[in-house]
């Protein structure tokens, strides 16, 4: 008997509220990938591309709409003129990248004329966007040298440590973090190595976790980190908990074990349920650090590469996350509620504000080249 064709996939993309998804294949090069756009409101949706080992399609979809979702509230809140959107290559990232496969999926980038700009994440690189670029100009997070912003970990780590900063100031009274323990989870990747630099600086001791140690080495070395097993992070007797590997991680079976006053790091999608987790943090008296506020450097810098980059100019507007931080705490504690719906209200409220009409937008690329100032 045939089997019953059902809805769930439009269905899930209804509940996260999105414009529109595009599926992309290209048997060729093996490309199987999702692309999410949330919203195009406040401009063209901005976000990077995640190549990830999915078990199957529905949970890299589930991915992308959770991830191109969270771009939207980043830009709003971060007060920048993009919408929200994301990738995600279905395959493994040590074994499976080649020249095709990224050109392929940048074809399809190129068919969305300027609707969807892509950048690297999480599997993918600087090098894995130049091969974007040779079919698209709607890429940002390119090398250095062809005019783009390079990696954008470095200002992400800096955005993540104001905003730690912020928390601090609100817990202990002073935005100082010396003699504070910071658990760092995936502190071996990009953006966890930046903020133990940032850290140590400050006097921080670093307690560092990774699921592959000899990228932590360095860190023992340099900044005389400790190194701790990956299971023990969330019952680690520390100040701060900072994720910095992948989402999900404050959940039902982690909350529970954590000794920390506060969660704040770079991971996108922290809490496995954004409305659930949130509470349960605040009544056990943890501060959250909503991850798309203080993650916004990443952002940031990409979308200045739009304007013609200046790194100066994307650090100052990075910095501004601990005001931004600070005011979201001071709406919480005054109106009674999370940090992560101030946050999201805030995100909305801009969104809504600016978006007149129902109708999609469509944007040129003649446009995209104007922002690009090249
Ligand atoms: P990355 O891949 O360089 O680093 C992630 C690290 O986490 C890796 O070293 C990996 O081995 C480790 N890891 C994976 N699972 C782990 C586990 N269970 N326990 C401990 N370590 C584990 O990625 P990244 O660019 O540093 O990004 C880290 C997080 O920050 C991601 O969630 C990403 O979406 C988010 N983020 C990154 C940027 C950026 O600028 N790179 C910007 C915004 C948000």
């Amino acid at each position: 008997m045939m089997e019953k064709a059902t809805f769930g996939t439009f269905n899930m993309i209804e509940s996260h509220g999105h414009e529109q998804v595009v599926y992309c294949s290209h048997k060729e090069s093996g490309l199987k990938a999702i692309i999410g756009i949330h919203s195009t409101t406040l401009g063209p949706a901005l976000g990077g591309c995640r190549m990830w080992n999915y078990a199957n399609g529905e949970d890299a979809l589930l991915d992308v709409l959770r991830l191109s979702k969270g771009m939207t509230y980043k830009a709003a809140i971060a007060g920048l003129n993009v919408g929200g959107g994301k990738a995600v290559i279905i395959g493994d990232n040590r074994t499976q990248k080649s020249e095709a496969l990224f050109r392929a999926f940048g074809r399809f980038v190129e068919g969305l004329s300027g609707r969807y700009i892509t950048a690297e994440d999480v599997g993918t690189s600087v090098k894995d966007m130049e091969y974007v670029m040779m079919e698209t100009r709607n890429v940002t997070g390119i090398p250095i040298e062809l005019g783009g912003s390079g990696d954008p970990s470095p200002v992400t780590a800096y955005g993540v440590y104001m905003g730690m900063k912020a928390c601090a100031k609100e817990v202990y009274g002073s935005d100082s973090l010396e003699g504070k323990k910071v658990v760092i989870q995936g502190a071996g990747g990009h953006v966890g190595n930046h903020l133990c630099g940032y850290l140590h600086k400050e006097g921080v001791k670093l307690f560092v976790s990774d699921i592959y140690e000899d990228k932590l080495k360095h860190l023992v070395e340099d900044y005389k980190a400790e190194v701790i097993g990956v299971d023990d992070v969330y019952g680690f007797d520390a100040d701060i908990f900072s994720p910095a590997a992948l989402g999900s991680v404050i959940n039902d079976e982690t909350i529970p074990q954590l000794k920390v006053k506060i969660v704040a790091g770079a991971a996108n999608n922290q809490l496995k349920d954004e409305d659930k987790h949130a509470s349960i943090l605040r009544e056990r008296g943890i501060l959250y650090a909503p991850d798309y506020v203080i993650n916004s450097g990443g952002l940031i810098n990409v979308h200045s590469e739009l304007e013609g980059y200046n790194r100066d100019r994307a650090l100052k507007k990075t910095s501004e996350i601990f005001d931004v931080m600070t005011n979201i705490i001071e709406i919480s504690k005054k109106e009674n509620k999370t940090t992560d719906i101030a946050a999201r209200e805030i995100a909305i409220k801009r969104v809504e504000s600016v978006s007149n009409s129902k109708k999609i937008r469509i944007y040129r690329d003649k446009n995209l080249f104007n922002m690009r100032n090249i």
